[in-house]
């Protein structure tokens, strides 16, 4: 399965992902994760990308297209995957249409901007492995520690108040288009987003097994 999770920053992409990635087997492909690394790192793209990410602003396309291009790539995405946070403009998604990869569908997931913000302000996330976990709606096994590494978990500095406010209205601008993008190919799936991660993790295999 090549599958595009589409929806804002915060809706829950990132969990679902993970959900998916293990039911199908396949690598879950998130340019927020890879540009993170990149920023922790120092390389060059992520001295590139710093300045962007921090104030809630996209990166340029021809920075996350490389990056994609080459994920892609790899070995391990023969077999299909799922991408996390691309593409995420029109001339991303007109990138990805010209690799003539197949993708089999858009799968946008659905949560009112109010929730957003009460969403991310409990998001906690480990800085070693990337790992993702919420106050409230996904708490670690121990409070404050990473489940999968066992790393102190941090507020990601882009999670903060006014840039999520920036994040959802550039969310809106620039991605929420690739909905219709995606309509007009017919591969729009759509799922509402629940309180409880189960119960959106319900919705969104329901969703799969149409494709
Ligand atoms: P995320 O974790 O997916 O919310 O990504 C964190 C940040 O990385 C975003 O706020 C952007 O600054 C940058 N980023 C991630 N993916 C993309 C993309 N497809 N296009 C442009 N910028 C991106």
């Amino acid at each position: 399965m090549k599958l595009i999770l589409l929806g804002a920053p915060g809706a829950g992409k990132g969990t679902q992902a993970e959900i998916i990635s293990e039911k199908y087997s396949i690598p879950t492909i998130s340019t927020g994760n890879i540009i993170r690394a990149a920023l922790k790192e120092g390389t060059e793209m992520g001295l590139k990308a710093k300045e962007y990410t921090e104030r809630g602003e996209l990166v340029p396309d021809e920075v996350v297209i490389g990056i994609i291009k080459e994920r892609l790539s790899l070995d391990d995405c023969k077999g299909g995957f799922i991408l996390d946070g691309f593409p995420r403009t029109i001339p991303q998604a007109e990138a990805l249409d010209s690799m003539n990869i197949g993708i089999d569908a858009a799968l946008s997931i659905e949560v009112a901007d109010s929730e957003i913000v009460k969403r991310m302000s409990g998001r906690r996330v480990c800085p070693a492995c990337g790992a993702s976990f919420h106050t409230e709606y996904k708490k670690p096994e121990k409070d404050g520690i990473c489940d999968v590494c066992g790393e102190a978990l941090i507020i990601r500095k882009d999670d903060e108040p006014q840039t999520v406010l920036n994040r959802l209205s550039v969310y809106h601008d620039q991605t929420e288009p690739l909905k219709s993008y995606y309509k007009a190919q017919g591969k729009l799936l759509t799922v509402e987003g629940q309180d409880k991660v189960s119960d959106t993790t319900a919705l969104t295999l329901a969703a799969l097994s149409e494709i």
